[in-house]
């Protein structure tokens, strides 16, 4: 019937923010099923409650008797309303099954919670004979062993599936584990399989779509969106926008933004993207449309409006025009199912929205209290995956089996850890919390007395009247760890009075080492007779190896299965056992990852769509030094991680607003000598370039509120005064004679041809400066952020190959001496590291640095080596050699840890970020 109304929650305690919150939302909530004509139990039960206790006795229920049988236990809210049931001058008897010689303490608990209402103990009689006990070495292996008895019983007893019952005290653990098994083992099953809404993908991307409304306008990330396969285009064609276009996760735009950014380099209007931001476009106005349109109160606009976009996006009907299994459909159909039912419930609920507004809420607050509603409410809902078949072994909580009766009965997953269940309660809450929700009706306490309820549960379920009874417990955890039983276990035990060896008589012990059955006869699936042929070929082999003839030596079941019945897999078979026949002799198979590529037509083929198709940069010249495997993932796989918005300034973004502030100031005195008599003007000048710069520079990587970006830039252009102050002192100490002469200056294919060494290897490449000094001698910059650059010995040894790859493609296009290399680390270090000729070393100022002095024949090895390493790096990539090479630098700033061979235990050692960045 519809419930009473409720009265405001009395809070004693005072209830922290965050569940005063949840009270908020969750009084909408109850106002939602009170209009609808609807409550939740546990909310009921509390309304009924008070208003019993608040009438005195005098309220007319027309109960005279009430009679309760067929419970296991009663839960707190329950024995509230019976208690007052009776304080109102009902009759009320509750029937509470007790084990044999019970010590009276679940009688006198329960009768404590009911007062005055009466309990009345039905005794069951005392089992003949002691339940069986499973101690397995993890869950997963008493699981198995649960499946496998139960086969043992079908097959060899006869025993037909729904005659027997597993009780699980472990829902989320051990069930799962169990119905891989049984259907592995093919046993049919009888379990209601249930789902939250807030697990369905499809209700969670209608729900984006809802949030995509409430966001009025203001930046939303649509990425989510699109790569939804029931509301967007799908994760593929979504992939593929998001890498040639978007190439940045977690950015937040407008709608108007994100059109934009589609239509960079595609101003046709034809791409998906664009397409795409169109329609979300047009939902976000049918919503609005539909919602003005509404003739039902504002919670029935709202409805109306969501329904309306998630139909201009598609739904429902996508859902059934979508690649995958009917079975997947069927699913998702429930789930839309369930959403389209809770959607017409709230539709048709009176006005629950906030009304503290005063007056009407702006359109984003109204979407957003709707969203908020909703999905408080999915979070509350489940719908049905299928439907159970009646001819299968029942599988179920304690609470059902206990009342229910079954000739075989497994009580499992009785972990100490699992019985008496652990009550949780939300970690945000409060001690007054707890109350304040509970006395509003949130159940959060289902089963009132907890442990004495278990213990009760556990008896009635140990003295059923199954003919067979199984208590099931793993003995350590998944990982290894000790696990213990139960005490309730123990204590049946002791009433039992079972001595030690007793209990050994009647446990099954399924220790770690049991992988797959000993026994032929306990072989209960396909994947367990291969697994058992294996074991017999391996242990053939490594008894045999000598000769080799593994079939002379293997069981005769494996040899049939193998040889007659399981032909495809005898193959794989037998390519193991070789496999492990070389491995023994200490010979290196086929096969075995080392990063070569030994096939030749394949590395024809990659040569020429990969390697012949770009020159080499300095970049993928260092990438193939540092480590050959990641440069095979990026150039070759042409695996590109995906960028993501920051929580923190982007290095990127920094490093780029650096170079361009160096780079324009330079570029107004391109051929002069910097005049250290003008500082004040050149300082004004390259104040108001930094300030021009930072006001382009993009930020989209950097998800940080403006106010920091603005702080942090101004650092910026304040620091633009220490690239001036360096580039005066230079002046002043070498005599002015250095000139800047080119900048950001290009050389590969198709500006300046160049190629390297014998094998003419083609490079390319950008210097970001070049100066001209004595005697028409040329020095090189590279412009570097962040706190380290590759020292001068890296540079040297061509560990780093950039400034070395520079110097000889300027001295061979320009056809001019080359004085020097440096990096020149932005805004405010100066000339740090690099190598020069020591003719050159005053007119760098270079003073005590001697790491990068060079003779002219330690010049000349210099750029012999790098004239190697460009060859060397050529052929090897040609050749098909990637393998591994882990170092400290290499893995340090690597993309790809996650699909390198070489180092996974390793990438946790990794440093910590905050070195180089080429700008
Ligand atoms: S993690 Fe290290 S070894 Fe592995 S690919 Fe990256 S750089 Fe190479």
């Amino acid at each position: 019937g519809r419930a009473a109304p409720a009265a405001p929650p009395s809070m004693r305690l005072t209830p922290s923010a965050h569940a005063l919150d949840v009270l908020e939302v969750w009084r909408r909530y109850c106002g939602l099923l009170d209009s609808t004509g609807r409550a939740e139990r546990g909310r009921l039960y509390s309304a009924l409650t008070e208003r019993l206790l608040s009438a005195e006795g005098k309220m007319r229920h027309g109960l005279e008797t009430v009679r309760v049988s067929g419970y296991v236990w009663i839960g707190g809210l329950e024995a509230s309303l019976l208690s007052a049931l009776a304080r109102s001058g009902a009759d009320v008897e509750i029937e509470l099954r007790s084990p044999p010689e019970h010590n009276g303490r679940a009688l006198a608990s329960m009768e404590d919670a009911v007062k005055p209402a009466r309990v009345v103990s039905i005794e069951l009689p005392a089992r003949p004979e002691p339940p069986r006990l499973v101690a397995a070495a993890g869950p997963t292996r008493e699981a198995r062993e649960v499946a496998r008895e139960i086969k043992r019983l079908i097959v060899d007893e006869g025993v037909r599936p729904s005659k027997m019952c597993v009780a699980s005290a472990d829902s989320e653990g051990f069930v799962p584990l169990l119905l891989e098994a049984l259907e592995e083992f093919g046993v049919p099953v009888t379990v209601s399989r249930k789902r939250m809404m807030i697990e369905s993908s499809l209700v969670l991307d209608c729900f984006e779509v809802a949030r995509l409304i409430s966001a009025a306008g203001r930046p939303f990330d649509i990425m989510p969106l699109m790569s939804s396969p029931y509301v967007g285009l799908g994760p593929h064609r979504a992939g593929q926008i998001a890498r040639d276009k978007i190439e940045l996760r977690g950015l937040e735009l407008s709608l108007a933004r994100w059109r934009e950014r589609l239509a960079a380099d595609d101003s046709s209007g034809e791409c998906d993207g664009q397409r795409y931001v169109e329609l979300l476009a047009q939902a976000l106005e049918q919503a609005e449309d539909a919602r003005r349109a509404s003739a039902g109160t504002r919670l029935a606009g709202h409805v109306e409006g969501f329904r309306a976009a998630l139909t201009c996006l598609g739904m429902p009907h996508r859902i059934f025009t979508l690649e995958g299994s009917p079975g997947r459909a069927v699913e998702e159909w429930m789930a839309w199912a369930a959403l389209h039912s809770l959607l017409l419930e709230i539709g048709h609920a009176q006005e629950v929205l906030d009304v503290s507004h005063g007056s009407a809420p702006s359109s984003g607050e109204g979407w957003a209290e709707f969203v908020s509603l909703l999905t408080f409410a999915a979070g509350r809902r489940s719908f049905s995956l299928d439907r159970p078949s009646p001819h299968g072994v029942e599988v179920m909580g304690l609470e059902r089996a206990a009342s229910s009766d079954h000739e075989f009965l497994f009580v499992s997953g009785l972990g100490e850890q699992m019985l008496p269940r652990r009550r949780r309660s939300p970690w945000m809450l409060q001690d007054g919390d707890l109350e304040a929700l509970a006395r509003a009706g949130v159940s959060l306490e289902p089963m009132g007395n907890g442990a004495e309820a278990d213990r009760h549960m556990f008896n009635i379920l140990a003295h059923s009247r199954a003919e067979k009874i199984y208590l099931t417990y793993a003995t350590t955890q998944e990982d290894g760890s000790v696990a213990r039983r139960s005490f309730f276990v123990d204590e049946h035990l002791t009433s039992l009075g079972l001595s030690e060896a007793d209990e050994g008589e009647i446990t099954r012990v399924v220790p770690a080492s049991s992988v797959f059955p000993r026994q032929w006869s306990d072989v209960a699936s396909k994947r367990e007779v291969r697994m058992r042929s294996l074991w017999s070929i391996g242990r053939a082999g490594s008894a045999d190896a000598a000769c080799g003839l593994w079939r002379v030596a293997v069981e005769p079941e494996a040899v049939l299965w193998l040889s007659v019945l399981d032909r495809d897999f005898a193959e794989i078979a037998e390519a193991w056992h070789e496999l492990q026949v070389l491995d023994g002799a200490g010979i290196e198979a086929a096969n075995r990852f080392n990063g070569h590529i030994g096939c030749s037509e394949l590395l024809r083929q990659m040569a020429s769509i990969k390697l012949d198709a770009r020159p080499w940069s300095a970049n993928s010249l260092n990438q193939y030094i540092g480590c050959p495997f990641s440069f095979f993932c990026r150039y070759v796989l042409g695996i590109e991680p995906a960028d993501s918005v920051g929580d923190d300034v982007d290095a990127r973004d920094r490093g780029t607003c650096l170079h361009n502030i160096a780079k324009e100031f330079i570029e107004s005195h391109i051929g002069e000598v910097l005049d250290p008599a003008k500082a004040d003007e050149y300082a004004e000048e390259i104040h108001e370039i930094a300030c021009d710069v930072v006001g382009r520079t993009p930020t989209e990587r950097s998800g940080i509120p403006e106010s920091v970006w603005n702080a942090y830039f101004a650092g910026i252009v304040a620091a633009s005064r220490d690239f001036l102050a360096r580039e005066l002192e230079f002046v002043e100490a070498t005599g002015g004679v250095w000139r800047p002469a080119r900048l950001e200056w290009s050389f590969g294919p198709r500006v300046r041809e160049f190629a390297v060494g014998e094998c003419r290897v083609p490079v390319a490449g950008r210097i970001d400066r070049i100066d001209v000094g004595p005697g028409g001698a040329l020095a090189i910059y590279d412009y570097k952020s962040g706190k380290k650059a590759p020292s001068s010995k890296e540079i040297k040894e061509v560990a780093d190959i950039q400034l070395g790859l520079y110097a000889l493609a300027a001295e061979h296009l320009l056809g001019a001496e080359v004085a020097g290399v440096w990096y020149w680390q932005v805004p405010s270090k100066g000339r740090t590291q690099g190598v020069w000729k020591a003719g050159y070393h005053r007119d760098f100022n270079a003073g005590r640095k001697w790491a990068g002095k060079l003779d002219d024949d330690e010049w000349r090895a210099f750029q012999e080596r790098v004239r190697e390493a460009v060859a060397r790096c050529d052929q090897g990539a040609r050749q098909g050699m990637y393998p591994p090479t882990p170092s400290e630098d290499a893995c340090r700033y690597c993309d790809f840890p996650d699909i390198c061979r070489a180092t996974e235990s390793a990438a946790s050692d990794l440093p910590e970020e905050g070195g180089v960045e080429d700008v």
